[in-house]
């Protein structure tokens, strides 16, 4: 077995990784490069983008952009496995920018809708074969839903790949127990270390951020929240600390298809994923898809506005032109706050992911940063690494930083440290 990192051993994103077998392949992400990242070109990938692509798949830890984002530069025939529900909010996210204004990225993205329509699912613990190497996902808590973990075995190894993963989500509990039931005997783990070089940052728990949410939303009649429209969980904290706070609870038709996923294929599990979309009772939670009317901008009027003045609101926002207006227009009311629900480097200048259009965005308001990490911190990569206890080593992926790795692991556990490109025997 050779394990091959194409891109992703030096930074955080863009991250491919290989495993090869007797000539069989699996792929493990393919995604593209975090804006403001120096860029790595990227050659041409033998059973991937070129060759032979009958003994190889490519399997997908999650739908952020820097995992999944080059799928349509793949082979046409090259199968494809994602998970079942990150594969229908992934196709929600990626219709809609397929109708941006910029030409270029339009097509981009209308080109991984049609490689959408070829995608195999998986659910968790179904142990695909690819020839000789079997791949079992594990499910584990990320800032984007229905994330996994892989397990492949070949050759008598196996190797635990992390894709992104946290200890301090929802659905965080599991993680431990998951490894101790599945993640048995394993040579090599190939993990994330986004937060490597915060080794004394404590991060707080959704939990916690729910709970700061209510708060403010008690406080503040009249709240915006910008937030990605991925970000599952957090989205649904959002929904439950408005209705705890007993204020309304208003998104677009976007946002609502994404959440009536996820409720459907979910709330028989847990009532966290259960919203009521057609409650009409009582303010707490109640929920109100806005449509827009044609190009214009999104406004509340006649009953709506009043009813959702008289009891306050939480709405949902991107950082487009068609929200400006209404946050604008409630932005002069005391009442009123806007929240930023994501990671604060996009908006910091000395950043190399600054984002100068989502800066502009919310320049105009006094914005009040709440968010918390997607990835793990220092402690639940400890305690990873000492319940899996690999036999041979970790290979750090996904991370600025991986010499961090070494340093804080070194006397525990064989730290292997690989370049963009360098095949690794697996022995
Ligand atoms: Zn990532
Ligand atoms: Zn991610």
């Amino acid at each position: 077995m050779k394990i091959t990192i194409h891109r992703g051993t030096n930074q955080i994103g863009g991250c491919i990784t290989e495993i090869e077998s007797n000539g069989y392949k699996v792929f493990i992400d393919f995604g593209e490069q975090l804006p403001g990242t120096e860029a790595v070109e990227l050659g041409a990938i033998n059973g991937l983008t070129c060759g032979d692509i009958s003994k190889s798949a490519l399997f997908i830890t999650h739908y952020h952009a820097d995992h999944i984002g080059k799928i349509s530069d793949a082979l046409p025939d090259l199968p494809i496995y994602v998970g079942k529900t990150a594969l229908k909010i992934f196709n929600c996210l990626e219709t809609r920018l397929s109708y941006i204004p910029d030409p270029n990225e339009a097509a981009r993205h209308k080109r991984i809708v049609e490689r959408i329509k070829t995608i195999n699912t998986f659910e968790a613990l179904q142990r695909i074969e690819i020839g000789g190497i079997t791949v079992t996902p594990l499910f584990v808590d990320h800032s984007a839903y229905d994330a996994y973990m892989f397990i492949v075995e070949a050759d008598n190894k196996r190797i635990l790949h992390t894709g992104d993963f946290r200890g301090h989500g929802f659905r965080s509990k599991g993680l431990i127990p998951t490894l101790k039931a599945y993640a048995k005997n394993i040579d090599f783990i190939i993990s994330e270390g986004s937060n490597i070089q915060r080794p004394n940052a404590t991060i707080q728990t959704e939990q916690e951020l729910q709970k700061d949410f209510e708060l403010h939303f008690r406080e503040h009649k009249y709240s915006f929240v910008l937030v990605s429209s991925t970000n599952i969980d957090r989205i649904f904290a959002l929904y439950h600390a408005s209705k705890n706070a007993k204020r309304c609870f208003v998104c677009d038709s976007y946002q609502t298809n994404i959440l009536k996923i996820v409720s459907e294929s979910h709330k028989q599990y847990t009532k966290f994923y259960d919203i009521d979309f057609n409650q009409k009772t009582s303010p707490a939670g109640r929920f109100f898809e806005l449509k827009r009317k044609g190009q214009n901008p999104f406004s509340f009027v006649g009953k709506l506005k009043s009813y959702l003045e008289k009891h306050g609101f939480c709405m949902l926002i991107r950082s487009n032109d068609s929200f400006q207006p209404l946050i604008t227009e409630y932005a002069k009311s005391n009442d009123s706050k806007v929240f930023y629900s994501m990671w604060n480097g996009y908006l910091d200048r000395n950043k190399s992911a600054f984002n100068e259009s989502l800066f502009n965005f919310v320049k105009p308001y006094e914005i009040e940063y709440m968010h918390t990490s997607g990835h793990a911190d220092l402690e639940t990569l400890k305690s990873v690494f000492e319940t899996v206890k690999p036999n041979g080593g970790i290979i750090p992926i996904h991370t600025e930083a991986p010499e961090k790795f070494k340093e804080l692991f070194h006397e525990q556990i064989n730290i292997i440290l690989l370049q963009d490109g360098d095949e690794f025997d697996v022995k």
